[in-house]
């Protein structure tokens, strides 16, 4: 539903205001029984909510809903489960137009869909030639099968930790000679860390049998990538999440075939838009299975467990992360509280990893650091500002979105987010991060789309993800991108590299001890060790801008807005270089005005380029980043206040420039004989720098 003037929709979110108070009101055992039924006829839906500003993404955000990686400037796409959703986001003023009517109907028709395709298609142009998803055993045994099928190429990898309910998580690695101890750098790609998001890790899949196939064929860009670097691939990060996801998304289609449903499977709709992985108690590992039990009758699943790509650790419980458990976007107990993350955080401590791709679905984006607003003030009390490497990161992107046609943007742009796998990847280590969002429309889409994407359709034909990830192996084995250690040391010492450091979290109190820790041997008696640069991005220099305390200039204007109503209020700037332009809106009781800012275009029309929809009872502040001189439209809009008189302010600030304090941080490189340490130097090694360390204490005492 989408009620197109502002009038009109104020007047709906008024009504659904009274529906949910008389809700309120109603005796508890009636608000059971209503709250039953409208869950029983309600059928989980995909809808693109308005969100026409940033506060009102964050407003969207504050509600605890589900929302997908598909949004665009004026809008986010949400999952709602149940009528309790729906009413939450009416309540809230919200319009939405329904995308997807009935989602298990159309996973009914994908299933459908994806029969047909199977049945029709001899070979698709996949590296394996899949035509289905494969289910969690698939992936195993295919992982199994191509390391028997190719020692010396292929190794079976098994993460050091097994989920919540008992399952074993692995990967593979390939690269030629995969077993030697030798310095080359690691391209490092996840799939399904969010349990509905299949394509995530057939891509990932793909693309380890793309370099098999590529390196048994001899194809020389494939072979040498694999001759300078070494691939490692997870494809099924959160196997919990996902078997509960791909068994019940397959089970829809018997209610297909008996014509539009059973009351059963509709009652309890099952897990086939499960996101989280199956923490069901907080610092409890419940009994096998019990994840399952719990989601039967808990709303199709999505409230249980915590969301994996918000456990990373670096500035876990910041912002676009929630606290709350039946939350989506669930942070959990901690940094790093869940097996999955840990699993994911000891790969990429004990390798030397330039490059990471996690992969996800939908909306096809290429998202790069940081998950949050460059102006958002961090936990260090300055503005967060942008990736060190933003330019190379961003330059890079563009390369692989030229040939997926996805964008380009920073993970912020989608909106805030902290504790993601990059947050922590790039941020403690300096390897590049990025994550893909994979398709246009779906989270588990008819398979058809999962080869378009891989091998690219229309103007991408014969480009796609495969060769986007291509140029990012090749990035991660570039010299250019990352740092080298090499000099002389005896042939078969172990070089181990070790930092321990604090990782910062949102709030001090939970920053934590973090260690990388990586070894080679050396084969003969010079060594090139490739490497990520010594100081973390985190604590290397970077260039934030700072308010001045006072404004250049203020206005204030008064008025009065009668329920339902907006009144505009016109602000002429002048000043150019101005940093931000503040407006803050006030008024003496806790209810809720709400506050837009406009930008007049030459043609009279209106752009907005701000505005602060909080929650009843807290103020409203908008902030415009570099306005640029012209007339500025401030509306305020009463949606339920009984007193309709406010004080508006309008306030422009400049701003300050500075350098942050730059860290130096230093590698411990040790030279050892039989785990005896015979020589320890530190290093300090720079992005793109090659660094000769002297080890001839190591060589010494070695003939002894
Ligand atoms: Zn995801």
């Amino acid at each position: 539903m989408r009620t197109p003037s502002s009038r009109s929709r104020q007047a709906a979110a008024l009504a659904a205001l009274a529906m949910t108070a008389a809700a309120l009101a109603a005796p508890t055992p009636a608000q059971g029984n209503v709250a039953g039924t409208l869950t029983d006829a309600f059928a989980p839906q995909l809808v693109t909510v308005d969100t026409p500003s940033r506060a009102a993404k964050s407003r969207l955000q504050a509600l605890g809903l589900d929302l997908t990686e598909h949004a665009g400037h004026d809008y986010v796409e949400v999952v709602l489960h149940s009528a309790a959703d729906r009413l939450a986001l009416l309540a809230a003023g919200f319009t939405y137009d329904v995308r997807i009517p009935d989602l298990l109907a159309r996973e009914g028709e994908i299933n459908r869909l994806d029969d047909l395709f199977a049945a029709t298609t001899l070979r698709t142009a996949l590296p394996s030639g899949r035509d289905s998803y494969r289910s969690l055993a698939d992936y195993n045994s295919q992982m199994r099968a191509m390391a028997d099928a190719n020692p010396g190429l292929v190794r079976l990898l098994t993460l050091p930790e097994k989920t919540l309910d008992g399952r074993t998580v692995l990967g593979v690695e390939i690269a030629r000679d995969v077993t030697a101890r030798d310095g080359r750098p690691t391209f490092a790609m996840f799939g399904v860390h969010h349990a509905r998001e299949w394509p995530s890790g057939e891509h990932a899949m793909e693309f380890a049998v793309d370099l098999v196939k590529g390196a048994r064929a001899g194809d020389p860009r494939i072979s040498g990538l694999l001759e300078r670097g070494r691939m490692v691939v997870v494809p099924v990060v959160n196997p919990d999440g996902f078997s509960l996801s791909f068994n019940d998304g397959q089970l829809v289609d018997l209610r297909e075939t008996d014509g539009g449903g059973t009351a059963t499977i509709l009652g309890t709709p099952g897990n086939a838009y499960k996101r989280k992985n199956c923490r069901v108690v907080d610092g409890q590992d419940t009994p096998d299975g019990t994840c399952a039990v719990f989601s039967a009758t808990a709303n199709g699943g999505y409230g249980v467990g915590v969301d994996p790509n918000r456990n990373y650790g670096g500035l876990w419980g910041g912002p676009g992360a929630s606290d709350l458990f039946a939350d989506p976007t669930y942070r959990g107990a901690g940094p790093f509280s869940e097996p999955e993350t840990r699993n994911v955080r000891h790969l990429i401590s004990t390798r030397q990893v330039t490059m990471m791709i996690s992969n996800h679905t939908f909306s096809n984006l290429v998202l790069r650091p940081n998950g949050v607003n460059p102006t958002t003030i961090g936990p260090d009390g300055l503005p967060v500002g942008d990736a060190p490497d933003e330019q190379a990161l961003k330059d890079l992107g563009a390369r692989m979105t030229a040939q997926n046609g996805y964008a380009n943007i920073h993970g912020w742009e989608l909106y805030d987010t902290t504790g993601t796998t990059e947050d922590w990847s790039y941020n403690a280590t300096g390897g590049y991060g990025y994550t893909f969002e994979i398709g246009p429309d779906e989270f588990h889409p008819p398979f058809a789309q999962v080869v378009d994407e891989y091998v690219g359709a229309g103007q991408y034909a014969g480009k796609g993800n495969r060769e986007a990830y291509l140029i990012a192996f090749e990035s991660a084995v570039s010299r250019a991108s990352h740092a080298v250690i090499s000099g002389k040391a005896p042939a078969g010492a172990t070089l181990r590299l070790r930092k321990e450091f604090t990782t910062p979290t949102w709030s001090p109190a939970n920053d934590f001890t973090d260690s990388l820790e990586t070894t080679m041997v050396t084969s003969g008696k010079t060594f090139a060790w490739d490497v990520n640069q010594s100081t973390r991005p985190v604590v290397q220099s970077r260039l934030v801008k700072l308010l001045d305390d006072e404004p250049t200039r203020s206005e204030t204007f008064t008025g009065t807005a009668a329920p339902g109503s907006s009144v505009d209020h016109e602000l002429v700037v002048t000043e150019a270089d101005q940093e931000i332009l503040q407006v803050d809106l006030d008024w003496p009781t806790p209810d809720d005005l709400d506050l837009e800012v406009y930008r007049r275009n030459a043609d009279g029309s209106l752009t907005e380029v701000g505005g602060s929809g909080n929650f009843v009872g807290d103020k409203e502040r908008a902030t415009i980043n570099a306005p640029t001189p012209g007339t500025y439209v401030l509306r305020v809009i009463n949606f339920a206040s009984v007193t309709p008189t406010y004080t508006l302010t309008a306030a422009l600030f400049d701003a300050t420039e500075q350098t942050t304090a730059p860290q130096v941080e230093a590698w411990t490189l040790t030279c050892e004989k039989d785990g005896r340490v015979l020589q320890s130097v530190p290093v300090v090694v720079e992005r793109g720098q090659q660094v000769s360390v002297d080890l001839k204490e190591c060589t010494r005492r070695w003939a002894r």
